[in-house]
């Protein structure tokens, strides 16, 4: 069992494993990320110091095969680590996140066994990788996507700008989708592997952002980028369906970012009511603010259980597409209201930087938007309802 209470519900309930690993990632959280979060955000940096760490770990390799240099766990268990992350700083979560369920489940996938050999135990152990679809005129409607791939008979040349990407200014991996003839529509969609280093691809501006500010989020731009033939990801004209179903994946792994903020910003309004004294009496004491925290802990636990599910059922081999939508939505608003309520219990105190909560209230509007909006999660469920009760 984990040591905190509400974590009492048998479908929340962890194996011995997946305990240990899970309190093990929290302690490395508290102790060697916890320190450095309100000066990351402040300078909207990532710590360098703290990937190499994250890769000794294992935390960059969760799920890759240990022959890989991978730690050969789980699906369930990428999303424990990157709940445990975001209970600290959703930041860092989203780095791990990335790397697992979105770039790595890549290669593990859909890369043939040269790519594998040559990325995987590249990815595992010390280059962070990043997943470049959106472009400017294309985030929902991301097959509306500019990008060109053309063939250049021993060679493609990438041209188009990706905008939003998630780790790039840390990245040496750059998986980018670009279509190699529109004519074909998303039957065009061809992933590629690129390369920092590569000629004509470089990272361009970085956004200045409202949350997870330690986390890079930046354009990046190819250019006449030529790109050997053996670097296409799977199938020619197949990138749609990598990116469908990986970003089917990744949103699970969302989901768990947002219950673990909403778990830290629980925790620490918690420990909070019990210190601080009005009216003669620890703030715990009245009845306004019980209220208030015992709603958080329900919202939680009820986003922890189609979290977890949605998890469980994706290493189940189980169809799953339905669930991880829940799950995100769900989520992402419990981690926006428990953000904004716990902020509160601090009074006065929750709007000032050298608390947590209100890192925690900005952090919590990404949770909405990336990995598809929650409109598109809902058009996601609406369309598998209707097909389901037909
Ligand atoms: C911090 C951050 C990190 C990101 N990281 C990455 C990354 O690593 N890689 C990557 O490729 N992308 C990344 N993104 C991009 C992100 O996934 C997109 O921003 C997101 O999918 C939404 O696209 P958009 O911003 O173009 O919004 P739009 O698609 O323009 O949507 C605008 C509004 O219209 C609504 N809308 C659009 N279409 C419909 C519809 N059919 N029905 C109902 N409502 C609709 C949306 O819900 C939204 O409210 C990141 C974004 C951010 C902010």
């Amino acid at each position: 069992m984990t040591s905190s209470p509400e974590h009492s519900s048998p479908l929340t309930t962890l194996s011995q494993d997946e305990t240990l690993f899970q309190q093990e990632v929290e302690r490395f959280a508290r102790s060697a990320i916890g320190p450095k979060v309100l000066e990351m955000d402040e300078k909207e940096q990532l710590d360098l110091g703290l990937l190499p760490q994250m890769f000794d770990m294992g935390l960059m390799g969760i799920e890759v095969p240990t022959e890989y240099g991978g730690a050969g766990g789980s699906f369930f268990m990428s999303i424990l680590a990157v709940e445990a992350l975001a209970k600290t700083d959703p930041a860092i979560s989203v780095i791990c996140d990335v790397q697992n369920t979105l770039v790595n489940n890549i290669f593990l996938r859909y890369a043939n066994l040269e790519q594998q050999k040559t990325f995987l135990p590249r990815l595992t152990t010390k280059d962070v990788g990043s997943y470049c679809l959106t472009e400017s005129g294309s985030g929902s409607d991301a097959f509306a996507m500019k990008a060109r791939a053309h063939d250049e008979g021993d060679h493609w040349r990438l041209d188009g700008k990706k905008i939003f990407i998630t780790n790039a200014k840390e990245a040496n991996i750059f998986v980018v989708f670009a279509n190699i003839n529109p004519e074909l529509g998303y039957k065009g969609i061809t992933a590629f592997v690129l390369e920092r280093g590569m000629p004509g691809l470089r990272v361009g501006k970085k956004e200045v952002k409202l949350g997870i500010r330690a986390s890079s989020t930046c354009e990046v731009i190819c250019d006449n980028v030529r790109v050997p033939k053996q670097n296409v990801i799977g199938e020619i004209g197949k990138g749609y369906k990598i990116a469908i179903e990986t970003l089917n994946e990744g949103r699970i792994g969302i989901a768990g970012q947002m219950l673990g903020l909403a778990q830290g910003a629980f925790e620490g309004a918690l420990k909070y009511a019990r210190q601080r004294e009005q009216f003669g009496k620890p703030i715990k004491e009245f009845q306004g603010v019980q209220f208030s925290i015992a709603r958080a802990a329900t919202d939680i636990e009820a986003a922890r259980l189609l979290v977890y599910n949605a998890a469980r059922l994706k290493d189940a081999k189980q169809d799953f597409v339905k669930e991880a939508a829940m799950a995100k939505i769900f989520a992402s608003a419990t981690a926006e209201t428990v953000a904004s309520e716990m902020l509160e219990v601090y009074g006065g105190y929750g709007f000032i930087k050298e608390f947590p909560a209100e890192k925690f209230f900005r952090d919590a509007k990404i949770g909405k938007l990336y990995e598809g909006t929650t409109n598109m999660q809902l058009a996601t469920i609406f369309k598998l309802i209707d097909a389901q009760y037909r």
